[in-house]
């Protein structure tokens, strides 16, 4: 399903002026009329700690190749990509038409328009596709420690009942993230977050304190009765397909998308 497309059609600079390698999206199913995935490192036109597909522009990449990445991606989705500023809070954004470069502080956003397409950037934490298809609506969450504790995935789920979705026709994505085994924090921090989300707090593979932030949004989704969910298990830490903040530091960001479209 996946149309890498050489050739631009979009007329967005750029992606043209570089080689770009075939994308490599995990395609997920949120219901007819609705697009959704997640990206990967697979299909940009960065180079360095960014190849290849960043789609951040904070991560002092090349301006325009990050650009070029969004736009290559956005022709995947069937819609320009949207995307915030996340600063791991619990705010949700509402879109109603494309925003490029958008400054805006949130780290959900929802949507009821067509052809508009929203985007959760990532490179360790969780990012949550949305959507009720019967309704019209699609959200987003970016959810790391601070976004779980703060309650954005339930702040998302409540954004798309006020516009009309129901929990039971609500199917979310919960795409690739760092592993409760690989996620390493301070013994104080685990019991924080185990309090705040019980389930969370855990164990690494090395014996240390860890927490499993893909547990505690899997639960929050459950508590909110949403019981549609796919959750892509890969270790953003262990798979070198995808990039990881705690692995490389210097990193770029891959990202979930989702749109009504068609
Ligand atoms: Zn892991």
């Amino acid at each position: 399903m996946s149309g890498p497309t050489s050739g631009t059609t979009g007329g967005t600079t750029g992606a043209t002026r570089w080689n770009e390698r075939p994308l490599d999206v995990a395609e997920v199913d949120l219901g007819p009329g609705v697009r959704a995935g997640f990206s990967s490192r697979a299909g940009g036109v960065s180079t360095g700690p960014w190849a290849a597909l960043n789609l951040g522009y904070h991560v002092d990449d090349d301006w325009d190749r990050a650009y070029a990445n969004r736009s290559i991606l956005g022709r995947w989705l069937g819609a320009p990509i949207t995307m915030t500023s996340q600063v791991h809070g619990s705010t949700v954004a509402e879109v109603t038409r494309y925003q490029p470069n958008t400054r805006r502080k949130a780290d959900a956003m929802v949507s009821t328009a067509r052809e508009v397409g929203l985007g959760v950037m990532v490179a360790d934490c969780v990012p949550v596709l949305l959507a009720d298809a019967e309704a019209g609506v699609v959200a987003t969450a970016h959810a790391g420690r601070g976004g779980l504790v703060a309650g954005v995935v339930p702040n998302a789920v409540a954004a798309m009942l006020e516009r009309g979705a129901r929990p039971g026709a609500i199917r979310a994505a919960v795409g690739p993230s760092i592993c409760g085994r690989c996620y390493e924090v301070p013994p104080g921090m685990r019991d924080d977050v185990e309090a705040a989300v019980p389930g969370t707090g855990g164990t690494t593979s090395w014996g240390t304190p860890s927490v499993d932030i893909a547990r505690g949004v899997l639960a929050q989704l459950a508590e909110a009765g949403v019981e549609h969910v796919e959750h892509v298990d890969r270790c953003t830490y262990e798979d070198e397909r995808y990039f990881s903040y705690r692995r490389d530091g210097v990193t770029g960001r891959f990202a979930g998308v989702v749109a009504l479209v068609g």
